[in-house]
């Protein structure tokens, strides 16, 4: 891929409050695109076919992932998740960027294929805060949150692998800062390069 778009990877245990803050990152910044994956759970009350996810069957999941469309894919709580290959390229072949909602396995899966990817991640203040914030949803019986804790765990196990890391202690410092994750991947001069290099070579044939 020949890139001028950023991309951005946001990973964090759920409860950390990585949607409320992407949503917010991505209600003022209008060019910055969210990557809707593919995935074969079945959509949440309120949730939009296309919006939030591409709610898919298994058999259409398996044909995208054999059809070499997902760029990566994991099992998350028994669910299958990819993010769609083409969609991704087309973005930032055409200067965009895209921000991933993703867990730990896409991150380090893109990561490999994709260095550049920026891997952001967000991490609650505390244990105690993170167990309160599970618990307090209301919606989960003590099985599920206990589980819910240990996948945190294993996601947290992978902190040191990612780029950048986000306390999400205040919202809206932890808003501000993935604001500046977010100017400072834009500005990486591989992807600067490829926007300007109409000035860049202007400066090189005036030698
Ligand atoms: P949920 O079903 O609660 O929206 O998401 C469950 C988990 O799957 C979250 O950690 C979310 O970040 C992750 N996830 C969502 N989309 C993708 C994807 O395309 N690839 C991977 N690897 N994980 C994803």
């Amino acid at each position: 891929m020949a890139y001028s778009g950023s991309m951005l990877m946001v990973v964090a245990p759920s409860g950390a409050g990585k949607s409320s803050l992407v949503n917010a990152l991505l209600k003022d910044d209008s060019s910055l695109m969210l990557s809707v994956s593919f995935t074969t759970r079945s959509p949440r009350p309120g949730e939009e076919n296309g919006r939030e996810y591409h709610f898919v069957s298994q058999e259409e999941f398996n044909r995208r992932k054999n059809d070499g469309d997902l760029l990566e894919w994991a099992l998350v709580h028994s669910n299958y998740y990819g993010t769609s290959k083409s969609w991704l390229e087309a973005q930032v072949k055409e200067g965009r960027d895209v921000i991933l909602e993703i867990d730990w396995q896409g991150a380090q899966q893109i990561k490999r294929l994709i260095p550049e990817a920026i891997w952001v991640f967000i991490l609650p203040p505390s244990l105690g805060i993170l167990e309160d914030r599970l618990r307090n949803r209301g919606q989960d019986d003590e099985e599920t949150i206990q589980r819910r804790l240990n996948a945190a765990n294993q996601e947290i196990s992978h902190i040191s692998e990612s780029d950048y890391c986000i306390v999400n202690d205040d919202f809206d410092t932890a808003l501000t800062q993935l604001r500046q994750i977010t100017m400072a991947s834009r500005l990486k001069t591989q992807n600067q390069l490829s926007r300007y290099s109409t000035l860049v070579h202007s400066f090189q044939a005036n030698k």
